[in-house]
């Protein structure tokens, strides 16, 4: 006879779950866990990464309205964010739920999106682990993409998992090789993420991940250069806590050279939100371009309707000609983003607002000699009246 979920401690459910699954594949395993009583309310926690398309077909054959917990650390690729969407409508996947790190707690920990160079683990801790606790608090059980050939802790890998007493991880895939992975993924004609072609085998955050070169080992650029392998969800007696070699299938890597930046608008400082590229001005089909301090605004003349996002750049404080690019790209009708970047300071900032900007953005560092008071000072001067001040 099944044990009670609401009464059964977790350990003894998990022992009799192995026990009576012990013999079964991959789908049957999953199938199961979907429905046994003992398992109980279950969620798929998924980073729409490379590998994660495999779980998350199944489910939609299985049962397309279980819930599917994304985390957007608000430090992905764009390319990921695209993905989830895609794929999601394409398996038609009915309860897919992002989550987001707490805004309160991002405004006082992180808010330039910079801990990620002085501390990943907190980073992690923040975005990730606290982030997906919350979100797992109405389930008894969660499902994982992990697999015993990726090693470490997880090469004794069972289906089912203990996790802290009181919750139950479900490895469905625990005892697939990469081929199966592989395979599963050719056969049913299932999507890749468009950046496992471009080199990246694994992959999570923008700034911790780097391509991984030939010969190295899929997971060999994880936090490439620091002392971290895991992302480390993982909870004990339901507090979230940082544990070597854990963590969701398809948490990513490595780490590339960053410039860290922060966008400065009348409401402070925050993190870059834009994803994307900055491309050159002659690429006609970007939606966002970077415009040199001696460019031709008329370049752009054709399109502006179709660009959500020009950049300007001011290599040196001293060099006033963005400020004139702005206003004539705003007299010849630009209406979306505009975009100061590189070397403005803080009492440049009225005169950025004046001419059309509607943000600057600038380095970590020079964020830190200038703090946001002294920017929000000179945002009290200004009226974001460009358009009747160029009338007059
Ligand atoms: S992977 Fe990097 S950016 Fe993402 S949460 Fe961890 S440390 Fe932060």
């Amino acid at each position: 006879m099944p044990l009670d979920p609401a009464s059964a401690p977790v350990a003894d459910r998990v022992r009799d779950l192995n026990e009576r699954y012990r013999h079964h594949g991959a789908t049957a395993v999953l199938e199961r866990a979907l429905s046994d009583a003992q398992v109980g309310n279950i969620a798929l926690v998924s980073s729409f990464g490379a590998e994660s398309v495999v779980l998350l077909h199944m489910i939609s054959v299985m049962d397309r309205t279980t819930p599917v917990l994304f985390i957007d650390t608000q430090m992905l690729f764009e390319e990921t964010l695209q993905y989830q969407l895609d794929v999601s409508e394409k398996l038609g996947l009915t309860d897919v739920r992002s989550i987001r790190p707490d805004p309160e707690k991002i405004r006082e920990l992180d808010r330039f999106g910079a801990l990620h160079l002085s501390d990943p683990d907190a980073c992690c801790d923040l975005r990730k682990t606290q982030t997906l606790a919350s979100a797992l608090a109405p389930f008894d059980a969660w499902i994982t993409g992990r697999k015993r050939f990726q090693g470490g802790q997880r090469a004794a890998l069972e289906f089912f998992e203990n996790e802290g007493d009181i919750r139950i991880k479900v490895n469905p895939l625990a005892h697939w090789a990469k081929d199966d992975v592989r395979d599963y993924m050719i056969n049913n004609r299932l999507p890749r993420h468009p950046l496992v072609s471009q080199g990246y085998p694994s992959i999570g955050c923008k700034p911790c991940t780097s391509k991984v070169a030939e010969g190295e080992d899929e997971r060999a650029g994880r936090w490439r250069g620091k002392d971290k392998v895991e992302c480390g969800i993982h909870f004990i007696n339901g507090k979230p806590v940082r544990r070597v070699a854990e963590g969701t299938e398809g948490e990513a890597t490595p780490q590339e050279e960053t410039t860290m930046s922060v966008i400065v608008t009348d409401g402070g400082f925050a993190a870059d939100d834009w994803n994307g590229e900055l491309a050159a001005p002659e690429d006609t089909g970007a939606a966002a371009v970077l415009l040199p301090s001696d460019a031709d605004p008329e370049v752009l003349r054709d399109r502006l309707d179709q660009l959500k996002l020009v950049a300007v750049d001011f290599p040196s404080f001293a060099d006033g000609r963005g400020f004139t690019i702005a206003r004539r790209l705003r007299l010849m009708g630009y209406t979306g983003r505009l975009r100061a970047k590189g070397h403005v300071i803080a009492d440049q900032y009225a005169m950025a607002r004046r001419v059309g900007f509607d943000e600057v953005e600038i380095d970590l560092d020079l964020a830190t000699r200038q703090p946001e008071d002294q920017w929000l000072r000179r945002a009290e001067w200004k009226a974001h009246d460009y358009q009747s001040r160029l009338r007059a």
